[in-house]
């Protein structure tokens, strides 16, 4: 995964300097019919099975599900990370099958941010190197105002911008990894479990930070925690590579529940919810 990450910011920028034609689009991530197998014969494994799903621009979405139920895969595939092995993505008003994996990494360079998990910074580049990555990467002026002041919305300091990512928390270098997502101003910000390795305390503030400082940014978050939902317009429930529901304003308790009842199933155990109906 790191690696389509860094090669997603390092590839060569045909377009370097020069606005790429993409068009603004209302629903800035769009699956339509999307299955994705992984492994061939007896060995394949159906990871999203016929999803189509669409985030309107502006939105902030949960994606829950047990552990191997698809929730990577979906997000990889939406943002061009991993390739479909039938239907389509439209990604920033642009279908992906239309487009070169060049022009892609493009897209992603310019229009795109990311947050994941772990392994988020290079460990040596400081913490304002780190931030400043996307706009070198992608050939655009990086002025010292504009990286102190992506730190600033995610509350890090000036002497924290001189650290090595080693040199800070958990926390704070998750801080930094929302800095360097929002620098370039990106349409969409996709999120792997980006609070996974944090405190719960840490996790809420890191949450609530990103919704502020995303507004007006589509921002999709692959979680299995129920509490994130509460920063959440809508959380979609993914099951053995289906959507099972989309469901506004979610309630984190009723989440909860969702994902003990299918979390119960996943493992082919009963349930305290279903009594084990299966
Ligand atoms: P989640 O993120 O919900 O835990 P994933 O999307 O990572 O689920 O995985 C869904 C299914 O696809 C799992 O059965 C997993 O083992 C399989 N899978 C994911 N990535 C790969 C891969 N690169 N190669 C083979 N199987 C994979
Ligand atoms: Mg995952």
């Amino acid at each position: 995964m790191m690696l389509v990450i860094m090669s997603t910011l390092i590839a060569d920028d045909p377009y370097a300097g020069s606005e790429m034609p993409f068009a603004a689009d209302p629903t800035p991530v769009r699956l339509d019919g999307v299955t994705k197998h992984y492994g061939h014969g007896r060995g394949r494994v159906t990871a999203l099975d016929n999803v189509s799903l669409a985030f309107g621009a502006g939105s902030f979405t949960a994606v829950l599900g047990a552990s191997g139920s698809g929730k990577s895969t979906l997000l990889q595939c939406a943002a061009g990370l991993e390739k479909p092995s039938s239907g389509s993505v439209h990604l920033c008003g642009t279908d992906l099958n239309s487009l070169s994996d060049r022009q892609q990494t493009v897209l992603r360079r310019k229009r795109v941010g990311f947050v994941f998990q772990g392994l988020n910074l290079l460990p040596e580049l400081t913490i304002a190197e780190n931030i400043a990555l996307p706009l070198r990467l992608g050939h655009r002026r990086v002025q010292r105002a504009g990286i102190a002041d992506a730190a600033a919305r995610v509350g890090l300091n000036a002497a924290q911008l001189r650290r090595l990512p080693s040199e800070l928390s958990g926390g704070q270098q998750q801080r930094a990894a929302i800095a360097r997502a929002l620098v370039s101003r990106p349409e969409v910000i996709f999120a792997d479990e980006p609070t996974g390795a944090l405190d719960p305390y840490t996790a809420t503030s890191v949450l609530n930070l990103l919704r502020e400082t995303a507004q007006g940014t589509t921002v999709v978050i692959v979680t299995h925690d129920p509490q994130v939902v509460r920063f959440c317009d809508q959380a979609v429930f993914v099951y053995a590579g289906r959507i099972e529901s989309v469901v506004p304003s979610p309630e984190p308790d009723a989440v909860a529940a969702w994902l003990h009842e299918y979390g119960a199933r996943a493992a082919g155990g009963s349930s305290s919810y279903n009594g084990g109906a299966q």
